[in-house]
């Protein structure tokens, strides 16, 4: 059955270059504070496509471009370079590192898993004590990152200081796609499309960020050198959908869903979203015909967060990628969802104008 929608979204799908481009971008290493690696791609993809491009002190990357009408709103769209990871903060004699976390990861996502350190990708592992060694006590406890290494061997060239994350290459398996950093090089990889496909009737302010995973820093200086009208944060957020294995409880806690479309902020640790621009994402995906859904109220934030309370305050929004198995070695969302968030977005954006600030 044909369905009529009002508006007729871009055509887009994730092709051999989309998917080339996504996995230069998620391969890359980028830990907060040190986020080079990803920069480098984004300076390449973005500068024939701009009219200025330039990166500011803390590193953030600053893309404007001008819409042709006389009545473009200027929007800011924020997509965070960082990942989360670790850094090498000891050495030892014997080749193992101790170090500490970057951004929030849960300490028992860290043993066993092999890891990348440094900018050269000195490759390691974070042991542990064998089972044949540990107690039944031991076993339940999480080890605390203080106690874990990272082993590299003897004789590795890298530096107190040097980061350090998980060593999973991007993998496409059928409809999903699997990686360390999906968080959030699929907001960096929908700025750059959105560059690629830039809608005539805004100003462009597109951020690439810095050190969101430490407290939305980037997207602070961000906003405040491009002073925008809007705001809009592109992120990954959770999908705990999977069923819960105790008892016949429903699961009611899932934050969002895998496959069942962008999902819309209406209010999360850091932001509520601006009440007339989630009705006019909602009002867009359903006049174009594009699943979505709203993202559970819950904790934690996006670069939102940051820009909302800019000079005299930014009306902002949050759209995200669900995703599981967030801020893990390997995290996992579906191709369509990702499809479907760069249509929502430059769909809502085409049919954006002025007078929504005044309604
Ligand atoms: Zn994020």
């Amino acid at each position: 059955m044909a369905t009529q929608n009002k508006v007729k979204s871009i055509n887009f799908s994730l092709g051999k270059k989309e998917i080339d481009l996504l996995t230069r971008l998620c391969n890359a290493v980028s830990v907060s504070g040190d986020e080079q690696k990803v920069r480098q791609i984004v300076l390449e993809e973005v500068q024939n496509l701009a009219d200025e491009v330039k990166t500011d002190a803390l590193g953030n990357v600053l893309v404007t471009k001008k819409g042709s009408g006389p009545n473009c709103l200027r929007v800011m769209l924020s997509g965070h370079m960082d990942e989360v990871g670790m850094m090498i903060v000891k050495e030892s004699e014997d080749g193992t590192y101790e170090f500490r976390v970057i951004g929030g990861i849960d300490p028992r996502q860290l043993v066993g898993k092999l890891v990348l350190v440094g900018r050269n990708l000195v490759p390691g592992v974070i042991g542990a004590k064998a089972i044949h060694m540990t107690t039944p006590e031991e076993r339940k406890v999480a080890i605390p990152v203080e106690q874990l290494r990272i082993d590299l061997g003897p004789g590795a060239k890298v530096a107190i200081g040097d980061r350090a994350t998980f060593a999973t290459k991007l993998a496409v398996l059928g409809p999903s796609i699997r990686s360390k950093a999906l968080d959030d090089r699929l907001g960096v990889f929908n700025l750059i499309q959105l560059l690629k496909h830039a809608p005539a009737n805004v100003d462009l302010f597109l951020a690439f960020t810095v050190q969101e995973e430490l407290g939305l820093r980037g997207a602070k200086v961000a906003a405040f050198s491009f002073d925008p009208q809007i705001g809009i944060a592109l992120d990954s957020t959770p999908a705990n959908d999977l069923p819960f294995f105790e008892g016949d409880e429903e699961n009611t806690h899932y934050n969002s869903h895998l496959g069942a479309g962008p999902a819309i902020y209406l209010m999360d640790g850091a932001t509520i979203g601006d009440r007339r621009l989630v009705n006019w994402l909602t009002e867009s995906a359903d006049a174009a015909g594009i699943p979505w859904q709203y993202r559970q109220p819950g904790t934690g934030g996006t670069d939102a967060g940051a820009i909302h309370k800019t000079r005299a305050g930014v009306p902002s929004v949050s759209v995200s990628v669900p995703q599981r198995y967030l801020h893990s070695a390997a995290g996992l969302v579906r191709k369509q969802d990702v499809v479907n968030t760069f249509k929502l977005i430059h769909t809502a954006l085409s049919r954006l104008d002025p007078s929504i600030l005044n309604s």
